[in-house]
């Protein structure tokens, strides 16, 4: 356990506990569900777009501390970004938790999951709201699975 709770950083806790944006989002016109049946993770993301922008976005679900903590650092990250933006993130992001060079001052606290790099099950917790915003951002109206 104490590998692992390295992995806990203190932000993780933070959004576990409190998660942002953890609500049913009024007006959303984008929503997909995800599933990590490895974790058990499940979680349903709204997002609004307005012009290729994410207006607001939000998420509601259950899952380990991991696809919690991911899933509201994600929501707070993205307001206000542009798709393009967004999917170049997602491809940051999946490289700091795959062990790979990443930008991290452009992931800013996102940064805070490059532990998860050691402990490759965990890279789906991490990444199941990332899958489950592109769905929802390629319109597919079907529950996406991380298998
Ligand atoms: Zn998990």
């Amino acid at each position: 356990m104490s590998d692992l709770s390295e992995l806990y950083q203190e932000l993780i806790l933070d959004h576990n506990k409190n998660p942002r944006n953890f609500r049913k989002l009024e007006g959303a016109n984008r929503s997909a569900e995800g599933f990590n049946p490895l974790c058990g993770d499940k979680l349903t993301l709204y997002l609004k777009l307005e012009n290729g922008v994410v207006a607001d976005i939000s998420f509601q679900g259950s899952g380990c501390a991991i696809s919690t903590a991911s899933a509201s650092l994600m929501t707070t990250t993205l307001k206000g970004k542009s798709i393009e933006e967004t999917e170049a993130l997602f491809e940051n992001f999946h490289r700091l938790l795959t062990g790979h060079s990443a930008d991290t001052a452009r992931l800013g606290k996102l940064a805070a999951f490059c532990g998860v790099s050691e402990f490759p099950v965990r890279v789906k917790c991490a990444t199941l709201a990332w899958h489950t915003l592109r769905a929802a951002l390629e319109g597919q109206g079907e529950a996406i699975s991380t298998e």
